[in-house]
This record gives structure tokens, C-alpha cells and sequence, in this order.
């Protein structure tokens, strides 16, 4: 449970808990969480049913759906949204809104109706835009979109005042339609890029935001005496639909729709990871536009801080704080606001790792949030856990983000912890990485742990404590966890050498963890080699030319920091190295390294070639410090009498991965002590599509 439920708010914040009317609705406070994704979508209903429910009870004042495809005739696979195709995907999504209102929230559903950004692999259907146009998709599928006639645009507006019939049986007290991000059809219309027709639908800013009058006003007509019609626009579309007339359209049609729910521009804009993008940094771009309106604005801007919020509110920028990943880390920040515990907000970072459950359409996973799309799939609530079973004590060896979580996570369901960690401060990996360039907002992994393990009187912390396995023997804890993390590895082995390769001992090689640990080449030309293809790479790089080097670049791949792709971060990167005057090679792998330079194989022929260089940096790939755990595992018939009931290696010490998989192990560890599950017994819950009646075979 929430540890005080008494209202103690600062004063100061009472702004963020005025209730707002948003056209025949009220939302009961400003906290406004905008639609996002999670990977689950229509796969995964009641994962995503929950995962709202606990934004309800963290106090959100509005909790919308992610994007829902209202009609077949436009759907974004291979990506898992949510659909209302027919009666059918009704229950669904009620459930959802039933989820969304049980804490007295307004539940919000975003219809979607993708033009020119839905391939329509799946339903086959012929995609349709404002004008011919190639699909303009993440995977460039070689599909069009063809022009809307008339018809088509008849077709369009009863299809969405069908979708905002079902919404209402659904539920919903706000229907937004979406236009937003390049993925909604009004903003196809909107913009002079992707609209080029000359009937009464195209050409002046007037004509382009025709479809966007008749859509709002014929969903008001249909629904709206009880539910609140919004619109979700960009700010800002580079060389199309630009801020200034985004202001003037906005201003021609101030109070057609009852709010106006505001982005940034792109996707990869409006979700701007830390590393490039500061809290707040939409507001140059809304400033001023409520001066246009009385119908409320709602912005983001990664908004993590109370007093940033009632600033926004203050200065009259906003009316409602908008918020998709600071949701996600804290599903819980209004309530805690309001209660006083501001110092225990766990605060997004900003690395969009909860981007890459959609664009994987796997399921998303929060660095800061363990319990993310896990509420319904395993019954983790981020605000409440089991008290603890029949053992006493844990021993958790290594404070790195697995370690830490584990020892916050195992101390608050009350078991008696010692956390021990080799060096002399906590945080592991994160307090290292946030010194690299644009990853400071990571410490926070670190600072909200540190903080919640302060105040727990059974957690002790021991510094300079680097146990060996006679060391975990003598103690006897009951529980041990062994976080001991990972280390980079310098023979050049990751995914295009399977195998060390040739390293003349002649050349000065580096690691990721050399330059972290301040150990640098003394000067001239780097060759960086990142078969790694996340973020390491290309920081790493950044860190040399600030040092002064002459870098160079080398990724098997055919973009630097490929899997960035995924986090929304991939082109900024490549632009940063460009401006860095980085010198960038793809395509190509590093198969030797000589005294002298490296050798290097093209990717497609295998055709090789030398280049000099002067120090060589391997961001390849880590292997897990597990010398304690295999020291430990060859007395595995020491540890009963020695009082241990259970040893598991978590996080990078288990296999190397991404900080969120740190997080996610060691909060999973802590949850599973004293846990009995059936042998093979899945460790989650899944919903398995119903099958249709059967039919007879031929
Ligand atoms: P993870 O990402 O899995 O949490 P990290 O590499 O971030 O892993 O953290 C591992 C931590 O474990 C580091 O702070 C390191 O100093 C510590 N450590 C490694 N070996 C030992 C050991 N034998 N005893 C105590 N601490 C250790
Ligand atoms: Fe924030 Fe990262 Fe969590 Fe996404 S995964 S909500 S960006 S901390």
C-alpha cells in the first residue's frame, strides 16, 4: 500500500489538482496521461486493461487508450494496437474504460485512421490518403496509398461516427481523433507534404482542414452531448504543416473541438530522448496557443518535476500536463504529489525502452518501472508487493541496477537485507555510463533507489565488500543474489566474429570499460569498432572527439547505433557523429587488428582492406562476471549446512542486456523469495484468442 494515504500536499501543487472541464466532461485534476503504446494492444487486452487500471489508481485525472485503428481499411501491422473494426472489439476496449474510471479518471480512447501510415498488411485492403502517395512507413513497405474521391471521404465520416458509436457503448468519455506524429489521416490533410489535391479539400490552409471540421463536428453531432471530442495535433511538421500555421489553423477552428491535445512534432520528436531533449523542450512551440482558444491545451514535454508542471499551468502554457513515459516510470506521480511524497517519484530517464516493446511488438518494459505490462501478466503492482515469506534475510552481492532493485524491492516487502558491493559507491554500470556524454539523466536508475533504501531500516549497505564464495558460505544468508554484472570483451568476439580474432599485441586496445574507468588512447586516430549497434557505440565515440581525437567509426551494420532504431534515437545519433565530423564506416566489419591499423571485411563481399589508426576501441560485446557464481555453484553441497536455501546470479552477472533487464531481474527476484511454483509452471499469465467454431475439414 501506498506508504501514507493522508493527503499532506504542498500547497503549491494544489493548481494540479483543479478539476477541468473538457467540453460536457470534467477531468477531476490537470495530471492528462497522453496515448502510448505498450507492445500488448489487441494481442494482450487485459495486460493493457490493468497496466491503465494502475494508472487510475495513481490518480490520473484522464487515462486514454493507445492508438485504435477505428477501420479495417487502415491498420499499421506489424505494430499491436488496439481495433474497433465491428461490435465484436467492443468488449475489449470496455473493459479498458471500465479499467480507466474505477478512481474516478475520464476514460480516453484515440481513434486512428492512418492514411498514408498504414500498410494494411494484414486486412489486404487498398490503403487511401488525401493524394497518391508510396506508404510512408518504418519499414518503407513498397505499397501505396491511393487519393480519396469523394466517396471515399463520404465513406470516411461515417466510419468514424460508426467508431464513435462503439466508443460510446464502450465507455469512453473522450473520443481524440489522431493527427499527430505524421500517423493520422487529418493531418495527411493538414499538411501541403502529403495533401496535394485541388478540390475543395486541398490547397488553402481553409480547404486542408475541411476533413478536420466535418470530422470533429458530424463525432460531436454523434456523440457529443455526453463525450468530449478532441483532436491530438503536431506542433510542428519540418517543410509541411509548420508551427505558425499550425497557431493559425488552431486559431480559425479555437472551439470546434474541446481540447486540443498537443505534440511535438514526429513521433521521435514528441518522445525526445534525454540524450538530445531537456523536460519541457515542446514549450517554445505551444507558448501562446491557449491565447488562441478557451478550449483547454494539453502539451508533454517528459514532464517528471511538480514545480516544472505548475509552471506550465502558472505561466498559462498549458491546462493540462500531458504525460505518456513519465506514466510509465511513475504510474503513480499524481498521488504522490498530492500526498506529499514528491522524493518518491520514480522518474522516467528518458531512454525509450519502452518505445522498443512496440516497435518489437513484443511487450514494452520500463529501465525505471519494472512492474510495466507486467500488472495483469504476473500481478505486480508498482506500489505494492508481498510481505515476506518464511525466510528472514537476502544477501545481494553487487549494487548495480539489478542489485539495487533486488535489495529495494526484497527490503520493502520486509525481509532483512545486506547489500554488498565491491566498490565505494552504488549504482554499478548507471553511475558509470551517466558520466558518458548525454547520459546523465540515467543516474536517476541509481537516485530513486538509493533514496527508498535510505529509508528502510532492514536494508544495510556495505561498500569496499568484495565477497569471494568462502565469504557467502561464513554468512549464511537464507537468500542470495549474485548481481556481480559484466564486463566488455577484448578479443573482438560479438555478432560478425563468432570467434577472438588475430590482435597484435603492438596495437593499444580499449574497451568500453577502460574509457569509462577514465583510460583513454593518449592521442591521434581512433578506430571505434561497435558490433554492439545500441547506444555504447556511438557515446563512446562522442567522449574521444571531446578528448580531442581523430575517430573513426566501424559497424558491420549499415546505420551507426542500428538498434536505436528502436529507442526513436537512431537518426539524431548519425546526425551528432556527422557534426562531430565523425568518420563513419558501415558495412563493414573489423576481422584483425594489426600494430599498426585494422583490417576490415565488407559485410557483403568479405573483401578486405587496412586502415591506419593509432588506438582501436572494441564496443563488441560483455561477458557476465560469473566466477563467483561458479565458485559458489561447485560447493553447491556446502551451501545447506551452511544455512542457504537459494543462490541465483541476476541481471548482466545471469547474461548481459540492457540496464531494464537489470531492473526487471533483480524487482523479479525479490517478488519470487519464498514463491513455490510448479515445475515448468509458466511464470506468467497470457490470453490465447478464442477459436472460431469448429469446421469440418476436407
Ligand atoms: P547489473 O547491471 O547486472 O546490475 P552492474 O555491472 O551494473 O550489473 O553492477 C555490478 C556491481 O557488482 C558493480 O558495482 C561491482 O562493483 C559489483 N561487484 C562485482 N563483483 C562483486 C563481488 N564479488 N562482491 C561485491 N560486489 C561485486
Ligand atoms: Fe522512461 Fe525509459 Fe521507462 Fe520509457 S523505459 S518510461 S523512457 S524510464
Amino acid at each position: 500500500m501506498p506508504k501514507d494515504s493522508t493527503s499532506k500536499r504542498d500547497p503549491r501543487y494544489d493548481i494540479l489538482f483543479e478539476p477541468v472541464k473538457i467540453g460536457p466532461v470534467t477531468a477531476k485534476n490537470r495530471f492528462y496521461q497522453v496515448p502510448h503504446c505498450n507492445g500488448g494492444g489487441y494481442r494482450d487486452p487485459s495486460a493493457a486493461a490493468q497496466m491503465r487500471n494502475i494508472k487510475a489508481q495513481g490518480g490520473w485525472g484522464v487515462i486514454f487508450t493507445e492508438q485504435v485503428e477505428m477501420h479495417q481499411t487502415s491498420e499499421i501491422t506489424p505494430f499491436i494496437e488496439l481495433r474497433l473494426w465491428e461490435d465484436k472489439d467492443i468488449p475489449g476496449l470496455a473493459r479498458m474504460a471500465e479499467a480507466m474510471k474505477t478512481d474516478g479518471a475520464l476514460a480516453g480512447i484515440e481513434l486512428a485512421y492512418s492514411g498514408v501510415n498504414g500498410g494494411n498488411l494484414y486486412t489486404k485492403e487498398v490503403p487511401m490518403a488525401p493524394s497518391h502517395s508510396p506508404i510512408l512507413t518504418f519499414y518503407k513497405d513498397p505499397v501505396s496509398a491511393r487519393a480519396m474521391d469523394k466517396q471515399d471521404i463520404r465513406d470516411l465520416r461515417r466510419w468514424h461516427r460508426n467508431a464513435c458509436l462503439r466508443a460510446k457503448t464502450a465507455g469512453y468519455d473522450i473520443i481524440e481523433l489522431y493527427g499527430a506524429h505524421g500517423f493520422g489521416v487529418i493531418q495527411h490533410f493538414l499538411s501541403p507534404l502529403t495533401n496535394q489535391r485541388d478540390d475543395e479539400y486541398g490547397g488553402s490552409l481553409e480547404n486542408r482542414a475541411r476533413l478536420f471540421r466535418e470530422l470533429i463536428s458530424e463525432c460531436k453531432d454523434a456523440v457529443g452531448d455526453s463525450i468530449a471530442i478532441s483532436v491530438r495535433l503536431s506542433l510542428e511538421e519540418i517543410g509541411g504543416l509548420e508551427n505558425p500555421e499550425v497557431r493559425d489553423m488552431i486559431e480559425m477552428n479555437a472551439d470546434l473541438p474541446d481540447l486540443w491535445d498537443l505534440g511535438h512534432g514526429t513521433w521521435e520528436d514528441c518522445s525526445g530522448p534525454s540524450r538530445f531533449t531537456e523536460e519541457g523542450a515542446q514549450e517554445p512551440l505551444v507558448r501562446g496557443i491557449k491565447e488562441l482558444t478557451d478550449k483547454p491545451v494539453v502539451g508533454v514535454g517528459r514532464f517528471t518535476s511538480p514545480d516544472a508542471m505548475v509552471s506550465q499551468i502558472k505561466r498559462g502554457v498549458l491546462d493540462f500536463i500531458g504525460a505518456a513515459r513519465p506514466s510509465i516510470a511513475d504510474p503513480f506521480i499524481p498521488r504522490k504529489i498530492d500526498e506529499g511524497r514528491v522524493e518518491d517519484i520514480r522518474e522516467c530517464i528518458g531512454c525509450n525502452i519502452c518505445v522498443t516493446g512496440d516497435m518489437t511488438m513484443s511487450i514494452s518494459r520500463c529501465t525505471q518501472n519494472p512492474t510495466f505490462m507486467e500488472e495483469w501478466r504476473k500481478g505486480w503492482h508498482p506500489e505494492e508487493i508481498d510481505a515476506k515469506g518464511e525466510t528472514e534475510n537476502v544477501l545481494i552481492i553487487g549494487a548495480g541496477p539489478a542489485g539495487l532493485e533486488a535489495a529495494r524491492a526484497a527490503g520493502e516487502r520486509g525481509y532483512q537485507v545486506a547489500l554488498a558491493e565491491a566498490g565505494t559507491e552504488l549504482g554499478g554500470r548507471v553511475a558509470l555510463e551517466c558520466q558518458l556524454p548525454g547520459l546523465a539523466t540515467w543516474g536517476r536508475v541509481c537516485d530513486y533507489r538509493q533514496h527508498q533504501i535510505s529509508t528502510m531500516p532492514n536494508v544495510e549497505v556495505y561498500f569496499d565488500s568484495r565477497l569471494s564464495a568462502q565469504d557467502v558460505l561464513d554468512f549464511g544468508f537464507e537468500n542470495v543474489a549474485i548481481a556481480t554484472g559484466s564486463t566488455w570483451r577484448r578479443d573482438g568476439v560479438a555478432r560478425h566474429n563468432l570467434l577472438p580474432i588475430s590482435i597484435d599485441d603492438a596495437m593499444a586496445i580499449f574497451t568500453p570499460d577502460d574509457l569509462m574507468a577514465g583510460k583513454l588512447p593518449e592521442g591521434g586516430h581512433v578506430v571505434l569498432y561497435d558490433d554492439d549497434h545500441y547506444y555504447m557505440g556511438g557515446v563512446l565515440a562522442e567522449l574521444l572527439v571531446q578528448k580531442g581525437l581523430e575517430v573513426t567509426l566501424v559497424t558491420p551494420a549499415n546505420l551507426v547505433s542500428e538498434w536505436t532504431l528502436n529507442t526513436l534515437e537512431q537518426h539524431r545519433i548519425q546526425a551528432r557523429m556527422i557534426e562531430l565530423g565523425v568518420n563513419i564506416i558501415t558495412a563493414q566489419a573489423v576481422t584483425s587488428v594489426e600494430a599498426k591499423g585494422v583490417t576490415l571485411a565488407c559485410a557483403f563481399t568479405g573483401r578486405t582492406r587496412t586502415i591506419d589508426c593509432d588506438a582501436t576501441v572494441l564496443v563488441t560485446c560483455r561477458l557476465p562476471n560469473d566466477d563467483l557464481w561458479q565458485a559458489l555453484k561447485a560447493r553447491e553441497d556446502e551451501w545447506k549446512g551452511a544455512g542457504i536455501k537459494k543462490i541465483e546470479r541476476i541481471g548482466d552477472a545471469n547474461a548481459p542486456a540492457p540496464i531494464a533487464w537489470a531492473t526487471y531481474a533483480g524487482h523479479r527476484f525479490a517478488r519470487e523469495l519464498d514463491v513455490v511454483r510448479g515445475e515448468d509452471e509458466l511464470s506468467f499469465r497470457r490470453e490465447v484468442t478464442e477459436l472460431a467454431p469448429k469446421e469440418t475439414f476436407r
